[in-house]
């Protein structure tokens, strides 16, 4: 199977980038949910504690197990607690989900500053606190989500004021329940959207994965790619002049060529719509359908760097960076370079 090498300096130089721009590496959580956007998540956890990162953000409660040790909190934004564990904290997304968590369990409540996927509307607020507290919970944050931080529209402008209106109904709330809250709004694309970090943290994936795009008249900060992905040579053949590789024979050679299987396929992440129209980082182009386990290119290397920025390959299949890393195979080889 392939290969994933993370460059260790790529995910410094980002974690620089991040705290500089928000006042402190205090404020970072680094968000680790879906095996770190496919990166592996007990590896980045690690390099991310070793930097000095105390906080991350998971989608389940057995990623935040896998984790816990390498951070003070660890916050999971999308499953119901099934012990109390005092590392821990879980998002409530509406109201009806109070009473299903554990008693005694510290949560962070969601609100609805405009994106309406997930949480609760502003005017419900009062009565989210009332019901926590029945319940028996701990809230320890509220939060929020934007949901066009990457392009320049007043829609920014808008979530940001609705929460700033948030943080000060919450926090009276809050002196009244005896609870003390952090505030927190910001994905990556929403952290460099304006100068001060006016919130007690920020939540940041794909910018500290080094993928982050924002629209071209919106300040793009210089982050690299940690992820690269390599295929290892299955096997060579000379392909005459109209000979076909792969399923269906979609390539034909125009002229005598040489072509090298490598080990890995859609199975393992290789998104199958880039068949027979994806070029390497090195100009090496994809030759025929992808299989399951196995992708021809035009090549005799041993070893093929497939892509070393995601965002590359996203756009060969008309998607986006996110989900070409999230949809990488779990099995595949992981290993620290640089
Ligand atoms: C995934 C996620 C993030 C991180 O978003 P990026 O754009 O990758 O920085 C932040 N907050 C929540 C609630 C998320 O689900």
């Amino acid at each position: 199977m392939g290969t994933i090498k993370l460059s260790r300096k790529a995910l410094e130089h980002n974690l620089d980038i991040i705290a500089h721009q928000v006042g402190g590496k205090d404020k970072i959580a680094v968000v680790l949910k879906d095996n770190a956007y496919g990166h592996g998540a007990v590896m980045i956890a690690e390099a991310a504690a070793q930097y000095g990162v105390k906080q991350a953000v998971v989608r389940l409660e057995r990623e935040a197990d896998e984790i816990r040790d390498f951070f003070e909190n660890v916050l999971i934004l999308g499953d119901r607690p099934t012990k109390i564990n005092s590392t821990f904290s879980y998002a409530i997304n509406s109201l009806e989900a109070i009473e299903t968590f554990l008693a005694g369990s510290r949560v962070e409540l969601k609100i609805d500053t405009g994106m309406h996927r997930n949480g609760i509307a502003l005017c419900n607020l009062e009565e989210a606190f009332k019901r926590m507290k029945k319940a028996g919970l701990v809230c320890v944050g509220i939060m929020s989500h934007l949901r066009s931080a990457d392009t320049l529209s007043s829609e920014w402008f808008w979530q940001r004021k609705t929460f700033d209106t948030v943080k000060i109904k919450a926090s009276s709330l809050a002196q009244k329940y005896g609870w003390k809250l952090r505030f927190h709004l910001s994905n990556s694309a929403g952290t460099f959207r304006s100068v001060v970090c006016v919130d007690d943290m920020v939540r940041v994936g794909i910018a500290l994965y080094g993928c982050l795009e924002m629209e071209k008249t919106l300040a793009q900060p210089s982050f690299k790619p940690i992820l690269s992905l390599w295929g290892d040579r299955v096997a060579t053949r000379t392909l005459k002049k109209g000979e076909r590789v792969g399923y269906n024979g979609i390539y034909e050679a125009s002229a005598d060529e040489v072509v090298s299987t490598y080990d890995l396929g859609y199975a393992n992440g290789l998104d199958r719509l880039a068949s027979n129209r994806y070029t390497t980082p090195e100009g090496i182009a994809l030759r025929g359908r992808i299989s399951m386990d196995n992708a021809a290119f035009s090549s005799d290397k041993d070893e093929l760097l497939i892509f070393d920025d995601a965002n590359h390959y996203a756009r060969s299949v008309g998607t986006i960076g996110y989900e070409i890393l999230a949809c990488l195979d779990k099995d595949l080889k992981r290993e620290w370079i640089s």
